[in-house]
């Protein structure tokens, strides 16, 4: 190791002012070497630089001041225990009181005479007069001039237990002082130059204490040419990363590539109810070009809910099985995966191929004969939900594996399978469009389909927020379409915290919309509580159109496809988020017909909420409405925190930063394929990358 290495990994326990209650609270937030802290931005910047004369203060606004303590001492009031600090600073031009309640200790930090820099408030005195009120402080007598909390531009840090902004502030001064001049640059040098980024170390200075003429402005937007080059180099190394995962899935070879002839293509056409959409036919051929591969497919089908991917990835079986390999078929419930059960053995029924639903943990007999089946290759095809690949399913020969809605899982680890001994093609699906900043980062190392289209006649679903007050005249509207012969959702919210609740809130919803408002149709309910087989029973009947009203909790979110549904109405909608609520409409407007959503809400709506209803009654493009979800949320709660893989960037915002991201993903590949680095330098940036942004893997 470097001294240049000792210095930034040095544990922070060893630094002066560190003891082990800090040190605790600081390894709480993740900070637990000098380069973690010197590696996290502040959370702000404060202009405490201009030095204002006492004579010229104005009550109201905060203002830095700097002279000597003519006199200070404590004072109790009339509140038991409760004590305020006072002291008088005088800078040549007035003096001015200054007063800090409830902080005793200052007694044994001021002295009179002393050369202090005070920022703080300025307030009116009760009797005429000004004060500083609780004053940022700093003692310059002890500090060799050098101010570190006032007088400058300060940073302001996030709290971290014992560790308040201005301990940190210390510590991170401090903490600068140890990074060695020959600080390594983890930056190509013409990489730097091109985009005039300063060295590693410069930065590092400059981001936590600003020169002097250092605008506040950019360094609260976080675009100073510091900030960007730091973000930039956490972008460059995660890009570099990524291209090194890829080039080692690109060595890995799989069971065995595919051929595609005319007579795979003839068997394709049997199969297809429909003609493609110009989307479909470019994604399926990606995904068949892959296929064809020595290396394992890793690629992502993205596209609205009802563009039609279901049929892609049943192309993409198809071929696999017409060259004798195994394909998984895997949704993110038991409800989707019987119903891509059902559709799939429908289509299926003329080939010759035979499609296998394995669903539920219980060891019945019907399941051991599904598990056979799959183990000996006589089915070849399995459905089933995402334990198919990760529980104890054996196959014969598994050459694909498809799993539908990803976000549901987050990112799975191509190392599960490879543990397995499997090197299967892999093929997620997601309908929850990714804003293109988010894909590139959450699926760095996938190649991406889109079909942008959706299949032919369908019109954009009439979206509508209603109070509840207007129940009426939306039972209207659903009344009508159901005399038309179409059916209608009605979804309720689940919370987990009241299920029970919400569960009743549904059920008796069901009653009275049968007895009193629908009672010519028939009414379903369908919730997360019923039995796996009495779910089965209401879906089905709901997709034979024995069923008129569904009344359903959020089961039917992901995928349900009964293109005869042409209505829907989403209670309590203002607790539901965007994406999810763009989710529930895509279950309506599936067909030829013309579709309502009905966004039904208690009023009074916070400003969030209605930002979201406003969003979808304004559009139905998903990756709008993703990057509205993506602005409103923040990347972190769009697919529900770090469970959808999302990496854990230590200064990348992925919202803030998408320019500068895209900028090193560019460089990065440029730099790639300029220098391509040997295996060995290939599995390092692997190594490094996976400790330093280690996606969560879930299941
Ligand atoms: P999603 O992408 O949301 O999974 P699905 O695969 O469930 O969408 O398809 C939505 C509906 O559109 C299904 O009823 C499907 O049969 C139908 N569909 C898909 N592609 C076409 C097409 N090219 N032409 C007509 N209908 C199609
Ligand atoms: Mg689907």
């Amino acid at each position: 190791m470097t001294t240049a290495q000792t210095g930034l990994a040095t544990p922070l326990q060893y630094m002066k002012g560190v003891g082990p209650r800090r040190a605790a609270d600081l390894a709480r937030v993740g900070l637990l070497t000098i380069e973690d802290l010197l590696y996290r931005f502040p959370l702000r910047y404060e202009d405490r630089s201009r030095l204002q004369p006492v004579a010229s203060l104005q009550p109201g606004r905060p203002a830095s001041i700097a002279g000597r303590i003519l006199s200070c001492g404590l004072r109790a009031t009339r509140r038991p225990g409760f004590r305020i600090f006072e002291a008088v600073l005088d800078d040549g031009t007035a003096s001015i009181r200054v007063s800090w309640l409830n902080q005793a200790f200052l007694k044994d930090v001021f002295a009179r005479g002393q050369h202090v820099v005070l920022y703080g408030p300025v307030d009116m005195r009760g009797h005429g007069g000004l004060q500083l009120t609780n004053p940022q402080y700093e003692i310059l007598d002890d500090e060799d001039g050098q101010t570190i909390h006032t007088g400058r531009i300060v940073p302001v840090y996030e709290k971290a237990g014992s560790v308040t902004p201005k301990i940190q502030r210390r510590l991170v001064f401090d903490a600068l002082q140890h990074v060695p001049e020959d600080l390594p640059e983890l930056l190509p040098e013409e990489v730097r130059a091109r985009h005039g980024l300063p060295g590693r170390r410069a930065a590092l200075l400059a981001v936590h204490f600003p020169p002097e003429d250092a605008a506040i402005d950019l360094l609260n937007r976080f675009d100073t040419p510091a900030q960007r080059r730091l973000i930039f180099e956490e972008a460059f190394l995660f890009h570099t990363g990524v291209l090194a995962r890829r080039r080692v899935a690109a060595s890995e070879v799989k069971t065995s590539a595919v051929h595609v002839d005319d007579r795979i293509r003839e068997s394709a056409r049997q199969v297809l109810p429909f003609r493609l959409t110009p989307g479909q036919r470019r994604a399926v051929k990606e995904i068949v070009d892959d296929m064809q591969r020595p290396h394992p497919m890793n690629r992502l089908l993205q596209g609205d809910v009802g563009a039609g991917k279901t049929i892609v990835a049943l192309l993409a079986a198809l071929v696999a099985m017409e060259n004798g390999l195994q394909a998984a078929f895997m949704a993110p419930t038991e409800i989707l995966a019987e119903q891509h059960f059902a559709n799939i053995s429908r289509l299926l029924a003329p080939s010759r191929f035979r499609v296998g639903l394995l669903t539920g943990g219980a060891a019945t007999a019907a399941r051991r004969e599904q598990l056979a089946g799959v183990a000996s290759g006589a089915v070849n095809l399995a459905v089933g939900t995402h334990a198919l690949v990760q529980g104890d399913v054996r196959f014969h020969r598994l050459g694909l594996v498809v799993i539908d809605e990803q976000h549901r899982f987050g990112v799975i680890q191509r190392a599960t399978l490879r543990d397995k001994g499997l090197h299967p093609d892999v093929l997620v699906m997601t309908a929850t469009p990714i804003p293109r900043t988010l894909a590139l980062t959450l699926y760095g190392d996938l190649d991406v389909s889109v079909i942008p289209d959706t299949p032919p006649g369908r019109l954009p679903v009439k979206t509508l927020a209603k109070p509840e007050s207007r129940r009426d005249d939306i039972y209207n509207v659903v009344r009508q379409q159901l005399d038309a012969g179409r059916q209608a959702y009605v979804v309720y919210p689940l919370v987990e915290e009241s299920a029970k609740i919400d569960v009743r809130a549904a059920t008796e919803m069901a009653d009275h919309l049968a007895d009193q408002v629908f009672p010519a149709y028939r009414v379903g309910l369908l919730h997360g509580r019923m039995k796996a087989d009495a779910k089965d029973r209401v879906m089905k009947a709901f997709s034979a159109g024995e069923i008129e009203v569904l009344v359903s909790t959020t089961v039917i979110e992901v995928g349900v496809d009964v293109p005869n549904a042409s209505v829907m109405i989403v209670e309590h909608a203002e607790r539901f988020g965007l994406s999810q609520l763009h989710q529930l409409r895509g279950r309506v407007g599936r067909a030829a017909h013309q579709s309502y959503c009905f966004l039904v809400y208690q009023a009074p709506l916070s400003d969030d909420a209605r930002e979201r209803l406003k969003a979808l009654t304004e559009t139905t493009d998903g990756f709008e409405i993703a990057e509205r979800d993506l602005q409103l949320r923040g990347p972190g709660d769009f697919f529900g925190t770090r469970q959808a893989g999302v990496p854990t960037f230590r200064l990348i915002d992925l919202i803030r930063d998408r320019e500068v991201m895209e900028l090193a993903r560019r460089e990065a590949a440029a730099w790639f394929a300029e220098r391509p680095p040997d295996a060995q330098a290939v599995a390092a940036l692997v190594e490094k990358w996976e400790e330093r942004f280690r996606l969560i893997a879930v299941g």
